[in-house]
């Protein structure tokens, strides 16, 4: 079975930057996705469009086509450390659920100084290109009810209580 909009499709994959750094994989246990549903990133999602079971690839997705450019916008320089309630000891990568207009997103710290750091919160992946290795696992159709929610259930995709 081909890959297209509102199949179910399993994955195993590796995920390397430009210099061959494992970025991510799937491991043993496939990643499973629905097809055309904007659940993987752009770029990926198009290689894979009318590949079939037992199928094998490697491709580089440039950043445009994966989690964008780095935006200056989303990078904030002279944050007040006090901005931060309870935290003693700053450091460089550090996380942080922030809020702004659009909701919750997540910053890393990227400089820190006497009373202020700078926090960026484009993706970690922004501005790098991905070279993923695809292995296809497995194609079929999606249920009714995955198609109403946008996502693959089942072994490897999203789970419900
Ligand atoms: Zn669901």
């Amino acid at each position: 079975m081909k890959i297209e909009n509102n199949k179910v499709v399993q994955i195993k994959y590796v995920l390397t930057d430009a210099e061959g750094n494992q970025l991510d994989a799937s491991g043993d246990e496939p990643l499973a996705y629905l097809h055309g549903n904007h659940n993987l990133i752009p770029g990926l999602e198009a290689e894979l469009t009318g590949k079939e079971t037992g199928d094998k690839f490697t491709t580089t997705i440039p950043a445009e086509e994966a989690y964008g450019e780095k935006q200056d916008h989303l990078i904030q320089t002279g944050v007040p450390k006090e901005m931060f309630q309870g935290v003693e000891e700053f450091e460089i990568g550090m996380r942080f659920e922030a809020q702004s207009e659009q909701g919750f997103h997540s910053v890393m710290i990227t400089e820190i100084s006497e009373e202020t750091v700078t926090v960026d919160g484009n993706h970690e992946m922004a501005g790098m290109d991905l070279t993923f290795s695809i292995e296809v696992v497995d194609v079929r159709e999606a249920t009714e009810e995955e198609i109403s929610h946008g996502h693959a259930h089942g072994v490897g995709g999203h789970h419900h209580d």
